[in-house]
């Protein structure tokens, strides 16, 4: 490694090198290791998954798809996309599918960022922005948050000539922070045309009906518009990795041009299929997550910790000093997200659980404040 670091490693674009790598929710497995708990003591709340697991009928389906584990998946995903495409009112070459969500956007950032361009994201945003943004080797531009939430006047007025991409998180991980739409909306219009913009709905199945909108149906509207959504959250396959991008087609092109082959994997495929087809699993990971958000800004108040208003399935809790907190909630068998490196020191990120884990989260806060 030693002589490595004086050759290759050291010789590594400066661009890569200074990278902040992303930081996971701690795995439940490491800390049982760590305590010498059993897994099944522990409690995560840190990843903001879905505690309901995956629908069994996208269980099914991955299980059926392992038989054909020999076989390379469909590249193009047909399937997963002409259901996309009937549900959501796109055509099939509107739609690009991902490892993850995250793929998408690291697709956006190889195929639109090069050094020498910029790209501007909120202050507490998704940490992939910048780090897509820098393995691309152009300069990220953070803009103030307010409110801990995205500035849109302020993102507008920071966009450089070299700007080609905008990244917008609604509602926004770590803060759960929303802008009403019509506020996006009236921004597209502001926004020049050679700027992409990423609107990233990561949580849109979260949102109170009245909330949502048809973002897709801006398309027809803004070309350098790009959505990209997930099937890793209220869908329950984080596991299996899998979401999808709907843009222009011309856009949608390009990305495509970047994507590795078969980037989807064939369980995930089926799952997703599947998933879609469960109308009942999403209204009962909603109304879940309803009631377990209401617990928790319960105890909290409760407890005298502030909180951020968040439409996710998680929030911010003002714990003071967190790093401590963490700490003494790790070694009670509790993980939660730390958020220094989103510039909140003072603050936990708590994903929404079962009744049961979000009750052992208060109580083992309670303990330790
Ligand atoms: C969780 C999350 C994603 C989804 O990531 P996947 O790669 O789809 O698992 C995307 N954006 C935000 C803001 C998120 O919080």
């Amino acid at each position: 490694m030693r002589g490595c670091e004086s050759t290759c490693v050291g010789l590594a674009p400066a661009h890569v090198r200074a990278i902040a790598p992303y930081l996971p929710g701690k795995p439940i497995s490491e800390l049982a290791r760590e305590l010498g708990l059993n897994e099944a003591d522990i409690v995560k709340l840190a990843s903001n998954e879905n505690p309901l697991g995956p629908s069994p009928r996208a269980l099914e389906a991955a299980q059926d798809a392992l038989h054909d584990m020999a076989l390379y998946p469909d590249g193009a995903g047909f399937a997963l996309k002409a259901k996309l495409s009937a549900k959501l009112g796109v055509s099939a070459d509107q739609i690009v599918l991902g490892n993850g969500s995250n793929d998408v956007l690291d697709m956006v950032a190889r195929a639109f960022l090069m050094a020498g361009t910029s790209s501007v994201y909120s202050q507490h945003a998704f940490a992939v922005y910048p780090i897509a943004t820098q393995t691309a080797g152009a300069q990220g531009i953070a803009v103030q948050a307010k409110h801990y939430g995205h500035d849109l006047a302020a993102m507008r007025m920071a966009i450089r000539d070299d700007t080609r991409v905008l990244w917008i998180a609604n509602p926004n991980n770590p803060t759960g922070t929303f802008l009403p739409w019509h506020e996006i909306e009236a921004f597209l219009k502001e926004v020049p045309r050679r700027v992409l913009v990423v609107l990233d709905e990561a949580y849109g199945e979260y949102l109170p009906h009245a909330e949502r909108c048809d973002t897709a149906a801006w398309l027809a509207r803004f070309p350098n518009l790009l959505i990209s959504r997930t099937f890793s959250k209220a869908y329950g396959l984080a596991g299996l990795r899998v979401g999808y991008g709907l843009g222009n087609s011309a856009v949608i092109d390009l990305l495509n041009r970047v994507r590795h082959p078969f980037n989807v994997n064939a369980p995930a495929l089926a799952a997703a299929e599947a998933a879609l087809d469960d109308d009942a699993f999403l209204a009962r990971s909603y109304a879940l997550n309803t009631s377990g958000m209401g617990q928790l800004l319960g105890g909290l108040a409760r407890l005298g910790i502030e909180t951020v208003p968040s439409k996710g399935n998680f929030l911010l809790a003002r714990v003071g000093d967190a790093t401590r907190i963490n700490a003494e909630l790790l070694k009670r068998g509790v993980i939660v997200r730390p958020v220094a490196n989103y510039g909140l020191p003072e603050f936990l990120r708590v994903s929404v659980g079962l009744a049961g884990q979000n009750a052992r989260f208060l109580d083992a806060l309670k303990d330790c404040l």
